[in-house]
């Protein structure tokens, strides 16, 4: 399953919303849901904990166990300033070119490092089989996709291109999608402090995922 739509349409998420978590609705507050995936980074990461606190907001950072390895300093801060973890592989795989087996075993040896019932598949990419053997895990993952894609991976794309992605489908129960890396960093730096103004605006809380 992969998708490419600044907006995950809802028609798609029926066919897939008891393998997957898309976005997270509570009918008592209105909260929207940031997630960082590929860190920790050395300076992306530290970036934006920093937004983050300024907004009085909590995310989820979904970490590549390489990165934790590398950067166990930068790890710790996002655990210390209380935001959530989950596990995207060890070596950033993609699951379409991957077989179950080696996928499983890179997930395990992040896991190592990352002590979290959520997953996220790199590239959106987890093959049927993968993701039933997950399902059927015990305790089973929770699948975490997204409803809001900025694309800030994109080096194509203008910062406000990307901030205009996010401020266009956010929406109460989103799960926005970022990423603190260096590919991210010019779109990333720039779309993310005003998408917390944003949503500071509206009186949303920012919440970390936890299932
Ligand atoms: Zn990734």
């Amino acid at each position: 399953m992969a998708n490419f739509w600044a907006k995950t349409p809802n028609w798609i998420k029926p066919f897939f919303s008891k393998k997957f978590v898309w976005n997270i609705n509570n009918n008592k507050e209105l909260s929207v849901y940031f997630t960082f995936d590929d860190g920790p980074h050395p300076q992306a990461t530290p970036f934006v904990l920093e937004q983050l606190d300024k907004y009085d907001a909590k995310a989820t950072f979904f970490c590549v166990g390489n990165n934790v390895v590398k950067y166990p300093y930068v790890y710790q801060q996002v655990l210390d300033r209380g935001h959530s973890v989950g596990n995207h592989t060890y070596n950033h795989l993609n699951g379409w070119k991957t077989d179950t087996e080696k996928y499983l075993q890179n997930i395990a040896q992040a896991q190592e490092y990352i002590n979290s019932n959520l997953f996220r598949p790199p590239y959106g990419k987890i093959n049927r089989e993968q993701l039933k053997s997950m399902n059927n895990a015990t305790p089973p993952w929770h699948i975490c996709m997204w409803d809001v894609l900025s694309f800030d991976f994109d080096r194509k794309l203008s910062p406000e291109k990307c901030l205009e992605n996010v401020i266009k489908n956010i929406q109460p129960g989103s799960i926005i999608l970022f990423h603190d890396s260096t590919k991210a960093w010019d779109r990333m730096s720039y779309a993310l402090p005003l998408a917390l103004e944003f949503c500071k605006s509206k009186d949303w809380k920012m919440k970390k995922i936890e299932l």
